[in-house]
């Protein structure tokens, strides 16, 4: 089957800009897709790299692709395609093949059913305590997001037990230290931590190639993998406690959606900031999620893309405004 590709390229800037231990995320770009088949079949896709290098490597690759190529070519070498190119491309064909369908889609999540991520910069209690007001009256429990490794360890120490004391009993707190930790500082908060109800997980304490720090931490707190999921896509398939899979930066769709569909449990969704198009398959993904074994609240980043027609869940409009 021959397919033609049309390509569109968008950027934009975040609300805020999202600091981690590994820098600051400010804006995102990339290219926008649409697949077509001969016979009028249309996929849309987003390619939306989280760092430099890759985006450069997948616009080479898209150069080299062309605009028209045999699916089979394209079947063949999409594994072996960055994360963020075997997204869009996977979504697209997955589209053409009607294995999902938005409009089956209905259950879009209410601000209250995804975590909350806390501001990275100096108003972190603040924030959390105008959201606990607005659950005060809900009878959805709250999730907390919050990314560590970024002030110093003993200012975060101090802020942890402000939001511990804070946070109500029925909440959920989420640790995220985006591989910043050595092994004596997240054995340090691991200790501290154990037996705490609340924490739900501690998302990527070590860097991405110390598994066995990993491993280790993990006899003691639920401890979720993020970055190492990118770096050794392999992990997907042995990692037994939470993972956090992040869809337009992890490759092919289609085999997450493959994994959701058969009730695999402890995977969790997570954006990195998408358009309208990639954004659709994050909650398309995240409702399948909800609908497992293991349902959690999903990480939508609400609040930190624009407000736009590029956000619109409807591709065309996305289109047209990139
Ligand atoms: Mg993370």
């Amino acid at each position: 089957m021959d397919l033609s590709l049309t390509i569109k390229s968008f950027s934009f800037k975040l609300q805020n800009s999202l600091k981690t231990s590994q820098g600051a995320i400010k804006k995102k770009e990339g290219w926008l897709i649409k697949l077509e088949t001969k016979a009028g079949k249309v996929g849309w896709g987003e390619i939306s790299p989280i760092n430099y290098e890759e985006l450069k490597k997948c616009e080479s690759i898209l150069k080299a692709l062309g605009k028209t190529f045999a699916r089979e070519t394209l079947e063949k070498n999409l594994p072996l395609f960055p994360g963020s190119l075997g997204f869009g491309l996977g979504a697209a064909l997955a589209e053409i093949d009607s294995l999902i369908d938005f409009k089956d889609n209905k259950s879009e999540f209410a601000d209250e059913e995804t975590a909350f991520l806390l501001p990275t910069d100096g108003s972190i209690i603040s924030e959390l305590e105008s959201k606990l007001h607005c659950f005060s009256n809900s009878s959805k429990e709250i999730t907390i997001k919050w990314k560590v490794s970024i002030l110093p360890n003993k200012t975060e120490k101090e802020l942890l037990n402000q939001i511990l004391y804070l946070l109500p009993i029925n909440g959920h707190l989420r640790i995220d230290a985006n591989a910043g930790w050595s092994r004596n500082q997240a054995n340090d908060w691991v200790n501290y931590l154990k037996g705490e109800k609340r924490l739900e997980w501690i998302e990527q304490p070590l860097a991405s190639n110390d598994i066995a720090g990993l491993t280790e931490l993990a006899t003691k707190v639920p401890i979720a993998l993020d970055e190492s999921l990118i770096d050794y896509p392999e992990l997907r398939k042995t990692w037994k406690s939470w993972q956090i899979r992040k869809p337009s930066l992890e490759g092919d769709p289609r085999i997450l959606l493959n994994e959701l569909k058969n009730k695999v449990g402890f995977r969790t969704i997570s954006t990195a900031f998408e358009t309208g198009i990639g954004k659709r398959w994050i909650e398309y993904l995240a409702t399948l999620q909800r609908q497992g074994p293991t349902p959690k609240a999903p990480g939508l980043g609400r609040g930190w893309c624009p407000n736009c027609e590029l956000f619109s869940s409807n591709p065309e409009l996305v289109w047209r405004s990139a």
